[in-house]
């Protein structure tokens, strides 16, 4: 029989989305992952929710509102091992550089009734209330393995999965592994 494929969740918080273009610069060897594994949850699949529990979970983004919040947690109870994917999630990455000014300043700067004069900042309930700061992922769950870079490179993510896939213990030494 053959072994299971693991399961494997993605998801983008407050990120860039380069992380997972990064993820996809692994090229030719996505196939070789094709046959290892199985997506579930991520934006490279039409999966809204954790369909059932997961191998892997690789978080790209910091948390900077109260979805981020919602998500981060849906993923960490349903992974056995959650990875914290870039320098956003790891820190909190660039968009960190907020923290240190009030965010109800930055709204009301941003966004301007249409002549300009006046703040108009949108109130619908749909939207997520964004939080004081940004916040690196292991302030709000618990983390298993942390990969800095902006992003991580594609040979460092595929040695980092394999690693993983093969039983061994991820271990990422120069060149591979750094923080811009
Ligand atoms: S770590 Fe860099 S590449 Fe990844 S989401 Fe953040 S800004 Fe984008």
């Amino acid at each position: 029989m053959l072994p299971r494929k693991l399961r494997i969740a993605t998801t983008s918080l407050s990120g860039c989305f380069g992380c997972h273009m990064s993820f996809l610069d692994i090229d030719e060897r996505l196939i070789e992952l094709a046959g290892l594994v199985e997506f579930d949850r991520s934006p490279i699949t039409d999966i809204k929710h954790c369909s059932q529990r997961c191998d892997v979970a690789l978080i790209e983004g910091g948390v900077c509102n109260a979805e981020n919040v919602h998500v981060l947690r849906e993923l960490r109870a349903n992974a056995k091992t959650l990875v914290a994917l870039g320098a956003c999630a790891v820190n909190g990455g660039l968009p960190a550089q907020r923290n240190h000014l009030d965010v109800g300043r930055c709204l009301s700067q941003v966004y301007r009734t249409p002549d300009g004069t006046a703040a108009a900042i949108p109130n619908d309930p749909e939207l997520p209330l964004l939080l004081d700061k940004v916040y690196p992922i292991n302030e709000i769950v618990r983390v298993d393995y942390f990969l800095p870079g902006c992003p991580p490179s594609g040979d460092t993510i595929w040695k980092f999965l394999t690693d993983l896939l093969t039983g061994r213990t991820p271990r990422i030494e120069h060149p591979l592994l750094k923080f811009d």
